[in-house]
């Protein structure tokens, strides 16, 4: 087959191969480009080392910073940091009083962090399947599986699109439910003129180093309920009411722990770092956008590749940049194009395998295929394109390049 789909031009005397680099071809570019990298800058790097300086490393001024800097972003009264997007939800749901026997709504098509916090807590996640051409929660199949059990649906704004919290907000309005937004794709967007952020009753960010901003590790919930906000303060630093730094000012040494907390605390650190990015949100966010758009544009005429839509009334964040083959009609299945366009050096990814088909909860949660069939068959054929901040157009065209090479050679 290699030699039958060979095609060479020489019209200039040369002979280019434009055979694909996985079939002896030379790649599209001679270095890896990832599918997502921080942008770490002096600045950043400056507000590091002033806290290294500092007398508090942790539990300082730094964490009321950027707390007050994250709940300016997302428009809510109160933010609240700790150590990752992972412990963010764990508090949520502490927070939120989420319980053994009791139920949690979770898109299947999610980093499965989202869906174990509800586990952390005793609870059962239960499953909802995804709109085929988004991939974010289908509002009715969340509506289907409400139970007297369930607590809080957990709305995962997948790639960095919100969810459609409308409808999201008078579902859970009508059952008495709490609304949860795993909003680790989406700071910096937009849903009707509202933050993300603001949209639920909670709201939850991760700045691991692949996200829009990173402070290491760390993650935050942001609320305008107050209660919340208190709660997961106190379950951040083992249940105890206070931490060091009060006591420190009001000159007491005594404390109390009112209930079973983590060590969830993020050090000031990690907070300069997060800080210091949180001021460039802007203006990743709109470098990633225009990067979409220039995809979305080149994508339209290449045959067998279909980008993920974007609905109107919102802004997307795209924290990922996912297209869809249309396997059908090509000569190979996803690993085969992966494979492929790897070996162009273009560092593309799969986001996610549904959690409802980790070996994990197919064993313990007797979980499998056939619980979400959008979700299921979107799965076979989505790969993530590089999209990040730090992408030249020169990156941006390269991928394009490789997508349209790779898909020509397997045509069917
Ligand atoms: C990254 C991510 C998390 C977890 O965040 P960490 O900071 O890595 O713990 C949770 N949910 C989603 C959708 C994520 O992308």
């Amino acid at each position: 087959m290699a030699d039958a789909r060979s095609i060479t031009r020489d019209g200039l005397g040369i002979r280019v191969s434009i055979n694909p680099a996985i079939d002896g071809g030379s790649p599209v570019r001679a270095t890896l480009l990832p599918y997502g990298r921080q942008a770490i800058d002096d600045v950043d790097i400056a507000a590091v080392v002033e806290v290294l300086r500092s007398d508090w490393l942790t539990t300082g001024p730094k964490v009321d910073e950027f707390e007050a800097a994250i709940a300016l972003v997302a428009g809510t009264q109160f933010a609240v940091a700790v150590s990752s997007g992972t412990a963010a939800l764990h508090a949520a749901m502490y927070a939120l009083r989420i319980g053994p026997g009791d139920e949690v709504i979770v898109p299947t098509m999610t980093f499965a962090a989202s869906a174990n916090c509800v586990l952390y807590q005793g609870a059962t996640p239960v499953f909802a399947d995804v709109h085929k051409d988004t991939l974010l929660l289908d509002v009715a199949s969340a509506a289907a599986r409400i139970t007297p059990r369930t607590k809080a649906i957990v709305a995962v704004d997948f790639a960095g699109q919100p969810c459609d919290y409308r409808a999201l907000r008078a579902l859970c309005g009508e059952h008495g439910i709490a609304l949860v937004a795993d909003a680790c794709h989406a700071i910096g967007g937009s849903y009707q003129d509202a933050h993300v952020g603001s949209l639920a009753d909670l709201s939850v960010f991760s700045f691991h180093p692949v996200k829009h901003i990173t402070s290491g590790e760390g993650g935050a919930i942001t609320t305008d309920n107050l209660g919340l906000a208190q709660r997961m303060r106190s379950f951040r630093n083992h249940g105890i009411m206070t931490d060091h730094r009060q006591r420190a000012e009001n000159g007491d040494f005594y404390y109390e722990m009112t209930s079973l907390g983590w060590n969830y605390r993020i050090t000031d650190i990690q907070c300069a770092l997060g800080k210091s990015q949180l001021a460039k949100l802007e203006g990743f966010v709109s470098r990633r956008q225009q990067i979409a758009a220039r995809y979305d544009e080149s994508f339209a005429s290449i045959a067998n590749v279909e980008p993920l839509s974007t609905s109107p009334g919102l802004s997307n964040a795209y924290h990922l940049y996912v297209i869809q083959l249309n396997l059908a009609c090509l000569t190979t299945n996803r690993a085969g194009i992966y494979r492929a366009l790897r070996a162009e050096n273009i560092g593309v990814n799969v986001h996610y395998l549904p959690v409802h088909l980790h070996p994990f909860y197919r064993t313990r949660y007797k979980t499998g295929p056939g619980m979400c069939p959008i979700a299921e068959d979107a799965y076979e054929g989505i790969l993530s394109l590089p999209i990040f901040p730090a992408m030249t157009d020169r990156d941006v065209e390269d991928v394009i390049q490789a997508v349209s090479k790779v898909l020509a050679y397997y045509r069917r």
